[in-house]
């Protein structure tokens, strides 16, 4: 029998650079459960990803007696693993009594083995869209003037340029400004639900972190919309238009808005994808874009147990079934429906989350489960929900997974909103 390897741990030395501890071995969480990371269920750290110091935290590792001691040296170190790649472990870190919240990223746990540094990950969608070598900041910026001039006028494609492609780096307004793949189309300054890790709104009041981008304060025109929809639908390879973007509020709150324009646009194009990332809550409106041209949906769902996704969705005036409802229309008129699953180890990976997964899956007959992780401090995630961190009988979630797509073969795995040819081939009605 092999011996597993395991990597070692890391810790960085508080100027920004991260050195291997060579006597503790590398631990991962799930919840508050921890233990050793071995090499066989990891991936080098993918290229894109970054490296962080997390401050007023230890990094937790396993001395050569098998103990969990904490590292006398430096500070924890966590990975902010690339898009495509799901976490399956968080990093494991101890708490000093001041440890300040940290801010709305994923921290999965790395380890260093022989001159590299290792995460416990799965690459779950080959499709390279957001891939860092694709994106040149330099040529962005020149692509991006040029369509500056080319809709001197329109509001919503300079707060996409202007904003999203050169101050937050967005991927999908950066391939828009490529003129390729994904394209953003934000909406909505307002939404009905008060997700505690929204990255748009962060109430300063009661929460100690920053939205990451600052949301949308126009409402976009029908004409505003297709004058930049149309042309990417034509041109683009793979093209995609998503409406439900980082930097808005819900797209549904301006679900009219988004009717004519669908209307409006696939009465000029029938090529491509028109796409729809949501919280789901008006089903019925949900319907009337469907039947006005709409390709697929995207509900978000950071539980499929109603308990911890009232907890953390806050919804104003709709509840988890409505968002299932929603998956349901789209079924209904043949279209592809998708759940955005926020993957928290600890979590996601409990039995009762297990279930509740496989209801979800039977009753909605949903296509897709993009596996994206959870960019929020799990402590404060699981203080802010009243979560015990339940841990120890999880079944890691690699074997939720597995479970998943055993009892579901048909449900496609992924990462990103699927374009046309990727639909056609995974598309089974069930
Ligand atoms: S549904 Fe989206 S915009 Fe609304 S609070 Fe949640 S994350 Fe924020």
């Amino acid at each position: 029998m092999q011996k597993r390897i395991q990597p070692y741990a890391v810790y960085s030395d508080g100027q920004g650079n991260i050195f291997e501890d060579t006597q503790l071995f590398a631990a991962g969480r799930s919840g508050q459960n921890f233990y050793p990371l071995y090499l066989d269920e990891m991936i080098p750290l993918p290229e894109g990803s970054d490296l962080f110091e997390l401050p007023g935290r230890h990094t937790l590792g396993y001395n050569r007696n098998g103990d969990l001691v904490a590292s006398p040296d430096g500070f924890a170190s966590a990975a902010f693993i690339a898009p495509a790649n799901t976490q399956l472990s968080i990093a494991a870190w101890q708490n000093s009594p001041d440890a300040p919240v940290l801010p709305l990223y994923a921290y999965t746990a790395v380890g260093w083995y022989k001159g590299k540094f290792y995460v416990p990950a799965v690459r779950i969608d080959s499709d390279t869209r957001q891939d860092c070598e694709h994106f040149n900041q330099k040529v962005i910026i020149k692509r991006g003037k040029e369509i500056l001039k080319k809709f001197p006028d329109n509001r919503l494609v300079r707060h996409i340029i202007e904003n999203c492609a050169f101050v937050y780096y967005c991927p999908a307004a950066r391939n828009f400004a490529m003129d390729r793949w994904e394209a953003p189309v934000p909406t909505s300054p307002t939404c009905n639900a008060r997700c505690v890790g929204c990255i748009s709104k962060q109430d300063s009041k009661e929460s100690p972190v920053p939205e990451t981008q600052h949301r949308l304060t126009i409402v976009p025109t029908v004409d505003e919309i297709v004058q930049f929809t149309v042309p990417h639908l034509e041109n683009a390879p793979n093209a995609i238009i998503s409406f439900g973007q980082g930097c808005e509020g819900e797209p549904l709150m301006q679900w009219e808005l988004l009717r004519d324009s669908i209307k409006a646009i696939r009465a000029k194009t029938d090529k491509g994808i028109i796409n729809l990332n949501t919280n789901g809550s008006k089903p019925d409106a949900v319907d009337k874009l469907f039947d006005a041209g709409l390709d697929s949906i995207r509900v978000s769902m950071n539980s499929a147990q109603e308990k911890w996704y009232n907890l953390y969705i806050r919804p104003v005036d709709f509840t988890q079934a409505d968002s299932m409802e929603s998956l349901k229309i789209a079924r209904k008129h043949g279209k592809w429906a998708s759940i955005n699953y926020f993957v928290m180890p600890g979590l996601t990976d409990t039995p009762q989350e297990l279930d509740a997964l496989r209801a979800l899956i039977g009753s909605t007959r949903l296509n897709m489960i993009q596996w994206r992780n959870f960019n929020i401090d799990p402590d404060w995630l699981f203080s802010r929900i009243e979560y015990a961190g339940y841990g120890e009988n999880c079944l890691g979630v690699q074997q939720v997974m597995k479970r998943i797509k055993e009892e579901f073969p048909h449900v496609y795995f992924g990462y990103f909103n699927p374009n046309k040819d990727t639909m056609a081939e995974n598309m089974v009605n069930y």
